[in-house]
């Protein structure tokens, strides 16, 4: 399974903010973007001008950087989302919300998606009871998430992020379960990105 092996502070100095993608060291004054909050490289500090695919492309990186998918699954996502009824933008931000990773993040079993992702596939969660270790999955509403029997007791679970789960989420940590209340919304949805200009890029 191919995925971002790169420094991850990079990535967010290249789109100037935090995109969150390193748990606990984002909160810090140890963050990349509160230290350096200029794009990383040589001319990091002498880039200006942006043209309109420019933008556009930027909102398109920014997005898969934030939820940690590569190009081919954004891509395909986008797919699915001009497919559905209703604005793409939106379904796109819907569909990436409800991935397995991100709503396992969302209710706060992991400090990062990346962590998210490799507790996915590492077996530790089911999904309406049955064991599931896809993190690309998509969720639907009354949808069950919960740490698997075996992995109950393990240290990974015993001290839980403590971050405030979305309205659209529900989570009990006792159980250390939750479940999908409902399909997220536009509002509901705390990335500052233009959705509609990934639309634009994409449907040139
Ligand atoms: Fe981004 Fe987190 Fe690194 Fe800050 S610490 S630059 S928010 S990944």
């Amino acid at each position: 399974m191919a995925r971002y092996t790169e420094a991850a502070c990079r990535l967010c100095r290249r789109e100037g903010e935090k995109l969150f993608l390193k748990g606990q060291r984002c909160y810090t004054g140890k963050c990349a973007i509160a230290r350096r909050s200029f794009a990383p490289g040589q001319h990091g500090q002498g880039r200006k001008k942006i043209s309109e695919y420019g933008s556009q492309l930027r909102e398109k990186q920014k997005a898969k950087r934030f939820y940690g998918v590569l190009e081919g699954q954004f891509r395909k996502t986008f797919d699915s989302a001009s497919r559905m009824k209703g604005k793409s933008g939106e379904n796109l931000l819907q569909l990436l919300e409800l991935r397995f990773d991100n709503v396992v993040y969302r209710m706060g079993f992991a400090a990062s998606r990346a962590q998210a992702r490799q507790l996915v596939t590492h077996g530790h969660f089911t999904i309406n009871g049955k064991k599931a270790n896809i993190p690309s999955m998509t969720l639907h509403a009354g949808d069950a998430v919960a740490v698997c029997e075996a992995s109950r007791k393990s240290p990974k679970f015993q001290d839980l992020a403590t971050r405030p789960v979305p309205s659209w989420l529900t989570f009990n940590p006792e159980q250390l379960s939750g479940t999908v209340a409902q399909i997220p919304a536009r509002a509901d949805v705390d990335i500052d990105v233009r959705e509609t200009l990934i639309v634009e890029l994409y449907s040139k």
